[in-house]
Parts: C-alpha cells; sequence; structure tokens
C-alpha cells in the first residue's frame, strides 16, 4: 500500500553562536497506513527534532528546516499553510509526550480538556464533548471515567496521566499519532500496560503510529519496523524481526547490549555497551559520525562518511564494513 507518511532528505538545523548543529541530517523514511515505526536513538540523535520538524513545531529561529519534503497522505506538510497546518495537528496527526504533567493544563480538569479538543476540531457541543470525553476514558481503561473526568492533573498517577493524554490523542480518529518517549516517565509495570493499550488501539482503530524512543525494548514490543539515528542521521532501517535477529550497524549493536535482561547484559557489559558519550553535533568527527565510539573503525571511517547500503533486501545500513 501507499505509505501514509513520507520523510525525504529531511535536513533541521540549528542556528546557534558556535556554529550550525545539523539535528536532523538527510533523514528518509515511509510510514505505511496501520504500522508502527519504532524511530530509536541516545537522546540528542534528532528523534524529536524529526517529529517536532514532522508537525512543523521547530522553534524558529534558532532552528529552521533547511531542505527535505515531508508527505502526508499524498500532502506535502512544508508547503501548507500555518492554518492549514493547525487544521491537521491534532486532528489527522496527534502527538504523545513523554511527560503529561507538562502537556496538560494543571487548572482545567481532565473533561475539559478532552471536550476542548472535539469543540475545536469535530465541532461538538460542550455538552456532547464532555459526554465523548467520558467515552473516551473508558476506551483507555481508566476505571470510573464519570468521576475521573471531573478530576485535575494532580489528582491522577502519572500513567493516569499518560492515559489522559492518548485519549485527547485518540479524540480525533487521527490517521497517525507521534509519540515521543510516551512510556519513558513511567515505571515497567505501568510502561507494559500503556504500551499494551497503545498496541490493542492501534489494532482496532488502524492508526498508524510513529513511535520515538531510546530504548529498543519498547520497539521490541510496539513497532514492526523501526529505524536507528545517529548524529542527526539514519544508521539502519529495516523490520524489527530482522534488526533484533541479525543487527548489522556496530551502534545498534550497542544498543542491543545494553537492553535489560538480554542474554548477554549483565550490569557490567550494559555499561560497556557503547563507549564514549552522545556526539557533539557542533563538533562531528569527519568520516563515519561513529568513528570515536567504535570498536571495528579502521582507516576509511576517518577519513569517508559511509553512505547507505542495503546488504540484505529491506535491510539498510550507514556502515563500510558492508561495502
Ligand atoms: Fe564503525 Fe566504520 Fe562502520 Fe562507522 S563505518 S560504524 S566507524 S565500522
Ligand atoms: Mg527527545
Amino acid at each position: 500500500s501507499q505509505p501514509l507518511l513520507q520523510v525525504k532528505h529531511l535536513k533541521t538545523y540549528f542556528f546557534t553562536e558556535r556554529g550550525v548543529a545539523k539535528a536532523v541530517d538527510d533523514v528518509t523514511f515511509d510510514l505505511l497506513p496501520g504500522r508502527t515505526l519504532g524511530v530509536v536513538g541516545e537522546s540528542g540523535c534528532g528523534k524529536s527534532v524529526t517529529a517536532l520538524s514532522i508537525m512543523r513545531l521547530i522553534p524558529e529561529p534558532p532552528g529552521r528546516i533547511a531542505e527535505g519534503e515531508i508527505l502526508f497522505a499524498g500532502k506535502e506538510l512544508l508547503k501548507l499553510s500555518e492554518e492549514g497546518m493547525r487544521r491537521i495537528r491534532g486532528n489527522q496527526i496527534s502527538m504523545i509526550f513523554q511527560e503529561p504533567m507538562t502537556s496538560l493544563n494543571p487548572v482545567f480538569r481532565i473533561g475539559e480538556q478532552i471536550a476542548e479538543v472535539l469543540q475545536q476540531h469535530q465541532r461538538l457541543r460542550k455538552r456532547e464533548a464532555l459526554d465523548r470525553s467520558v467515552e473516551l476514558l473508558k476506551r483507555v481503561g481508566i476505571p470510573s471515567a464519570e468521576s475521573r473526568v471531573n478530576d485535575y492533573p494532580h489528582q491522577m498517577s502519572g500513567g493516569m496521566r499518560q492515559r489522559v493524554m492518548i485519549a485527547m490523542a485518540i479524540a480525533c480518529n487521527p490517521r497517525l499519532i507521534i509519540a515521543d518517549e510516551p512510556t519513558t516517565a513511567l515505571d515497567v509495570t505501568i510502561q507494559a500496560q500503556i504500551l499494551e493499550l497503545m498496541r490493542e488501539l492501534r489494532e482496532t482503530t488502524g492508526t498508524a503510529v510513529l513511535l520515538i524512543t531510546h530504548d529498543l525494548g519498547v520497539v521490541a514490543q510496539t513497532a514492526e519496523d523501526v529505524v536507528v539515528m545517529y548524529a542527526g542521521r539514519i544508521v539502519e532501517s529495516t523490520t524489527v524481526k530482522a534488526l533484533f535477529h541479525d543487527p548489522l550497524h556496530p551502534y545498534t549493536q550497542g544498543l542491543l547490549r545494553s537492553i535489560p535482561g538480554t542474554t548477554d547484559s549483565d550490569e557490567k557489559q550494559r555499561l560497556e555497551a557503547i563507549p564514549g558519550v552522545v556526539p557533539n553535533l557542533l563538533a562531528l568527527p569527519p568520516g563515519c559520525k561513529f568513528n570515536d565510539r567504535c570498536r571495528y573503525a579502521f582507516d576509511r571511517c576517518v577519513k569517508e562518511e559511509p553512505g547507505l547500503l542495503v546488504p540484505k533486501p529491506g535491510h539498510t545500513v550507514r556502515c563500510w564494513l558492508y561495502a
């Protein structure tokens, strides 16, 4: 089927006093309708900037989308007016963030906040919108929804607040949900419940999900396809199955070793999984951007940056080992 979302050669830069930080540098991927694509990498690798670029929420200045195309259902988002983009945001594409406390308004009741979304995009009357809010809270598994709808955000637990955010995100039956570290602030048990809820909703609604996370374990539980990012670039992309079965990029191999509970990850190895620090975008090494942390680096790696290679059908990697 036709991709729902196509990101093509996206370049998003931040112009700072110390130089140009190329937060996203030539990123290309497709997301098919009804699928979940995981975007994984350490903080600062460009995952969130990619998401904000799709939503056209890059703070400008210092940020700017310097190049590229973002096609959503065939529409070029970067060419839409701000008004046109507002109609898409929260309606056809919605977002879920890591910390619901910052996206929920502390002075309004939960129900009013969900109703507001519905009134804005679906032209429901206040009463209808409030009734629908109760339904949505039930839908995301909030017990006693009829009374919880009157709660203020601080009266709920972190897990419940994240369910509220999901209720808001699905309120207008979006075609795409962008979830940026949706479970990172939650403990492991609640995290598993939220991921299960997201999977269940996706199966019943057919909504596509772009799932941004630093945690390959979350990708394994939730996504079918995956792109791994490093220093603003995609370094590997394939199905989740293929990535776990046969990770090609040394960085991906390190990320896999760092998942708790995988075969060879005792605490010590986890700490050693990827030596070095996340890259400084203003001082990237020449050649492969991972060469200062890579145990396999050889001459060519410090001279030339590898392009994307396709050593196996449907499996792309940016690494000279496969040239
Ligand atoms: Fe390591 Fe070289 Fe591959 Fe970069 S290109 S990941 S430095 S082996
Ligand atoms: Mg982030």
